[in-house]
């Protein structure tokens, strides 16, 4: 791992993002290009690395891309991208074998992958390990990536944002907070590979880093993003109070758990006719709406999630880890329900890309939950994002880079924020103050279920925060340092300062930005439910596109 000694550092390449699709595209890039992997926790910290389900990709001979193409497109409610499907269909079995080649261990029957079945694949395909498949993924690229000479790999590194040349428009680097110093690095392309934006809601299986900062940096440097309404919510996290939602992967209900209510009913098929194997949004809705019906304080309210029905040997041998998880919270699996509330879990929408990952901006791509390339629709097909993360990073072994000139360094004087005189403690305070409020205002107003007036009041409460976030001292200093300007702190700040205020800014235009794209559909269609308009509508099949302050719709999607 690098230490950056110098501001006049410049990459060939900057990845942002240590999760499956920043560690895959950085091995796919030509290994003639410098490549600087950058990620604000660790490598071992992404939503990647706590992925359990597994690995979708047509490997058995009674499957086929096509058939694979059909359940995804089924998933997505008419708003998938064909071209992107098919793509993804037909070079899934190939990058599983190349995660095969890489070393990556998927649990086997005899000699061959073992494949199991999720939720709305109509076929075994899921490639698993164990209950902990994205660890086994993360830990197989991670030691990849240690062996290449040409990636240096930055941890503890916060991207901040893009820096485009002001004559061409072109993305030429980053500003990053490294070192408690706002420093400015140059590459000749940019990848963003920042993953989910969990974090903006108050209830989510997403780990503390997926607060949304690619769609955020690229939105304020004119990107254009698509489909932000639709976040698909996972009906079953555990619900603990004092812990994170941990998620209990769907294979449990597929395996035969059964959901039930705090008198023992089993309710789910009083909603769908395939009970606990419907749909993740139906699910997520059904508990949402018996809990509005039957709980005496729905917010806090929880249901069960009952494994008794599966054989005990299936249990220990499928889920080690959620047995383990469970434990730690006093929680017997094998004799009693586990508490369970839906919760927000994968962000369909994100920045716009091609098939080559280009954004609209030149020298920017994106890669990865953070990318919208047309794969998910309205609603993902459980075990595809991992997928695309490998299909599309792969797709960076062909980048032709242009011969730019790289931005001049304009200064190299730094701005000094002078800590001692500038309100830092009441500043801290207002920020820990917004990040506490914001998700539990979004979780209200962009939640499960979501209707005109809880979204409209929730912009004004968003906007209320993002002007109490902009008079901050700390906020003045960052949003007025100008382009290549070194910032530093007239004494140690601690980091985890630096980092909440840069998330918490992303955090507050993504709210914004989901709740305005939210508002804008006024229909209901695969992870955007309105409750005020719960049918689906033709007229509406249409992507939503958000450009600065612009939210337009795409043509119809045929
Ligand atoms: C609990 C859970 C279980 C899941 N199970 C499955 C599954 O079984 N199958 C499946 O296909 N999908 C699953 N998913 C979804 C899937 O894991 C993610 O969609 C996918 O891993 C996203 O990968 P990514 O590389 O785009 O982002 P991530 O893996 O989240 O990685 C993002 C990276 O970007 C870094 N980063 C973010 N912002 C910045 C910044 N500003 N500066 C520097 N670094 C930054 C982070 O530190 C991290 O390294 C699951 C998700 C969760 C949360």
């Amino acid at each position: 791992m690098t230490q950056l000694q110098n501001l006049s550092q410049a990459f060939d390449i900057l990845v942002v993002g240590a999760g499956a699709a920043g560690l895959y595209t950085a091995l796919c890039l030509p290994s003639t290009l410098s490549v600087g992997l950058i990620t604000k926790d660790t490598v071992s910290l992404s939503a990647s690395d706590w992925a359990q389900g597994g690995i979708a990709a047509a490997m058995s001979p009674e499957d086929s891309p096509s058939l694979h193409l059909e359940d995804t497109i089924a998933a997505g409610a008419g708003l998938c991208d064909l071209a992107a499907v098919t793509f993804l269909a037909q070079n899934a079995p190939s990058c599983i074998q190349s995660l095969v080649n890489m070393g990556v261990a998927f649990d086997r029957q005899g000699e061959q992958l073992a494949l199991t079945l999720e939720a709305a694949h109509s076929r075994r395909r899921v490639l698993h390990a164990a209950d902990t498949t994205g660890k086994e993924v993360i830990t197989t690229l991670t030691a990849q990536v240690l062996q290449r000479q040409n990636i240096q790999i930055l941890q503890q590194t916060l991207a901040l944002s893009l820096w485009l040349n002001p004559q061409t428009g072109r993305c030429q680097g980053i500003s990053l907070i490294y070192n408690n110093r706002i420093i400015w690095v140059r590459a000749k392309a940019v990848v963003l590979g920042t993953g989910g934006g969990g974090q903006v809601f108050a209830h989510t299986t997403n780990p503390a880093v997926s607060t949304g900062d690619g769609v955020a940096m690229a939105w304020r440097s004119g990107a254009t993003l698509r489909d932000l309404e639709f976040f698909q919510f996972h009906p079953t996290a555990l619900t603990i109070p004092g812990a994170n939602s941990f998620l209990i992967s769907e294979a449990v209900r597929g395996e035969g758990a059964h959901l039930v209510d705090d008198t023992g009913r089993r309710f789910a098929f009083d909603y769908h006719p395939k009970g606990e194997l419907a749909p993740r949004d139906v699910v997520s809705r059904a508990i949402f709406t018996h809990l509005q019906n039957n709980a005496t304080d729905p917010a806090k309210a929880n249901v069960w999630l009952d494994l008794r029905p599966i054989p005990k040997e299936k249990i220990s041998h499928r889920f080690p880890n959620i047995i383990q998880v469970c434990q730690r919270w006093g929680l017997d699996v094998f004799s009693q329900p586990i508490p369970v509330a839906p919760a927000a879990h994968y962000w369909m929408g994100g920045i716009e890309t091609d098939l080559s990952n280009r954004t609209s901006i030149p020298g920017l791509y994106a890669v990865g939950e953070t990318a919208s390339t047309g794969v998910h629709g309205a609603n993902r097909l459980a075990s595809n994002s991992l997928l695309e993360c490998i299909v599309f990073g792969a797709q960076m072994a062909n980048l032709e880079l242009e011969e730019v000139s790289l931005i001049e360094q304009s200064s190299s004087s730094e701005s000094v924020f002078q800590l001692s005189t500038s309100g830092w403690d009441s500043g801290q305070a207002t920020l820990a103050s917004i990040r506490e409020q914001l998700p539990r205002l979004v979780w209200q107003s962009a939640g499960i279920c979501r209707e005109q007036k809880s979204l409209e009041s929730g912009i004004a409460q968003v906007e209320i925060l993002q002007k109490e976030f902009t008079k901050l001292p700390l906020s003045q200093f960052l949003l007025d340092l100008p382009a290549a300007q070194i910032g530093s702190f007239d004494k140690e700040t601690p980091h985890q300062q630096l980092y909440l205020w840069g998330e918490t800014r992303n955090l507050l235009d993504i709210a914004y930005l989901i709740l305005q794209s939210a508002l804008f559909r006024t229909e209901s269609r695969g992870g955007h439910y309105r409750q005020d308009y719960p049918q689906t509508d033709r007229d509406w099949q249409v992507h939503t596109l958000v450009k600065k302050d612009r939210v337009w719709k795409s043509q119809l999607v045929e």
